[in-house]
């Protein structure tokens, strides 16, 4: 059935007095309810996404803000066809993203102003702005807002390292963040404001809120939007579809991302199925010859088809044996 499913994704900063009790009833609550997907519990909140039918995931929303410690919970919701996870997650853990900040910062004590989809868009085109994505690297490479800046970090948690090089070119300026729901600038943001920039201002409900809004339509956003789950992506700009992610072999516009076959390595690297087959699924020489390459057990191929491949692209098996 069409769009009978749909994808929730929320969070919540909001004190949880015991975290691990909350995480295992949490857990078979939702097993009960038939929902899939991964949700994180600390001490601090509650960070979520979830799939299932209509019926299943109204209920969960309807439940959950029956909850007074999130009667406010936002919900953004996705229609869908399908479930977006295969199993069903409830972890407890220290932080609802893992920030590690030497200094925490909690979010409902000091955060960056929060911005309607519309406020955004306007500030995007003001003078002496720096939008900063606050995601990592592949989900940047993917697709962002033009112009936004791409820090030069591998995980969110060295986010603040970056910052602290680049203080002078961000300092006096209107900074502007966004993430995929919105979690991940509220402590990022919160954490600017705590090392003294002022105008800090985060993108309420996040890239996939602004995608839906009627009003902005996702402009000025290039690209698909990375979610994590199956689904890997999702678009926003409603109005044009400008591709910003290129091969990770040839550099030619690409949207499809697919992971690295040497089981050790597993990075995600954008690929075109043409490319995927050239490279054995491995983002390097010595991931194509990895003795457990995924994609030569997957296509069943023999040490000749395998060496024949490699040949081809001007390599062996024997290099770096
Ligand atoms: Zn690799």
């Amino acid at each position: 059935m069409e769009n009978n499913y749909q994808v929730l994704l929320y969070y919540k900063y909001v004190e949880i007095d015991d975290p691990e009790t909350f995480t295992t009833e949490h857990l078979d609550y939702c097993k009960n309810l038939g929902l899939r997907g991964r949700i994180l519990v600390a001490s601090e909140g509650l960070n979520g996404t979830v799939s299932g039918t209509i019926e299943q995931t109204n209920q969960y929303m309807e439940d959950l803000k029956a909850d007074p410690r999130f009667a406010d919970i936002e919900f953004k919701i996705d229609k869908a066809n399908e479930h977006a996870f295969k199993k069903m997650h409830v972890r407890h853990r220290d932080e609802i993203v893992s920030f590690r900040l030497e200094e925490d910062v909690n979010p409902n004590e000091q955060t960056g102003e929060h911005l309607s989809p519309k406020e955004f868009f306007e500030k995007m085109q003001e003078e002496d702005t720096i939008i900063i994505d606050a995601r990592n690297d592949y989900e940047y490479d993917l697709g962002h807002f033009r112009g936004a800046i791409r820090p030069d970090i591998n995980v969110f948690r060295e986010l603040p390292d970056w910052i602290e090089e680049n203080q002078e070119e961000l300092e006096g300026k209107q900074i502007l963040t966004y993430c995929t729901g919105g979690i991940r600038c509220e402590k990022f943001s919160g954490w600017l404001k705590h090392k003294g920039f002022e105008n800090v201002n985060q993108l309420h409900g996040g890239i996939v809120s602004y995608g839906k809004d009627e009003e902005v339509k996702g402009k000025l956003w290039d690209g698909q939007c990375y979610v994590f789950d199956e689904r890997i992506s999702v678009p926003i700009n409603q109005e044009e579809h400008v591709v910003v992610g290129r091969d990770h072999f040839d550099g030619e516009p690409c949207e499809r991302y697919v992971n690295c076959a040497a089981p050790e390595c597993n990075d995600q690297i954008l690929c075109t199925e043409e490319n995927e087959h050239k490279y054995l699924r491995g983002c390097t020489p010595e991931c194509r010859v990895d003795p457990e390459n995924r994609y030569i057990i997957e296509h069943s191929l023999t040490q000749d088809d395998w060496e024949e491949r490699l040949n081809k692209i001007g390599e062996s098996l024997r290099q770096t044996t």
